[in-house]
């Protein structure tokens, strides 16, 4: 399927809505997830408009999945989790509901279950205070 330009995540490397960036280069965007399923969840992105991980050049994932690790390592070492999964739906029988490529850094905490797909939108104090501390924690 083509892939659409008015899609959230393009509208959010757009700057037309609002997020909580974490990094930031000419290859990605990294933001927290507003309606995370752990503490720390953070979403990386390409800037490329790919809609699933079909689409995207391999040079661009390339980038995308080197950022992804410095990302989930800063994840790892400002919330500490037991477990961290990375996950990448494609198409909504696999559970995609944004139709833009994107890596979900899920962190996973002991006795914890994960709020896959709940709608529940975290406080924005508190996740300001998140993207803070995996700010501090990257290279
Ligand atoms: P998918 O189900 O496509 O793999 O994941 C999409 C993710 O995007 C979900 O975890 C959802 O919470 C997140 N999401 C949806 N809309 C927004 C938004 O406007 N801002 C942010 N930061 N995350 C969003």
């Amino acid at each position: 399927m083509a892939y659409d330009p008015n899609n959230v995540f393009a509208k959010i490397l757009r700057g037309e809505i609002p997020s909580l960036k974490i990094l930031e280069d000419e290859h990605v965007l990294a933001f927290m997830d507003i309606m995370p399923w752990s503490e720390g969840h953070t979403l990386v992105i390409p800037r490329a408009a790919a809609r699933n991980l079909f689409e995207i050049q391999p040079h661009a994932l390339a980038k995308l999945i080197e950022r992804t690790q410095t990302v989930a390592q800063a994840v790892q070492k400002a919330f500490k989790p037991d477990g961290l999964r990375l996950v990448q739906n494609n198409e909504p029988a696999a559970g995609q509901t944004v139709f833009h490529l994107h890596f979900h850094i899920v962190p996973c905490y002991e006795g914890v279950p994960l709020l896959i797909h709940q709608p529940v939108m975290a406080d924005q104090a508190l996740l300001r205070a998140h993207a803070e501390r995996i700010r501090k924690e990257l290279p």
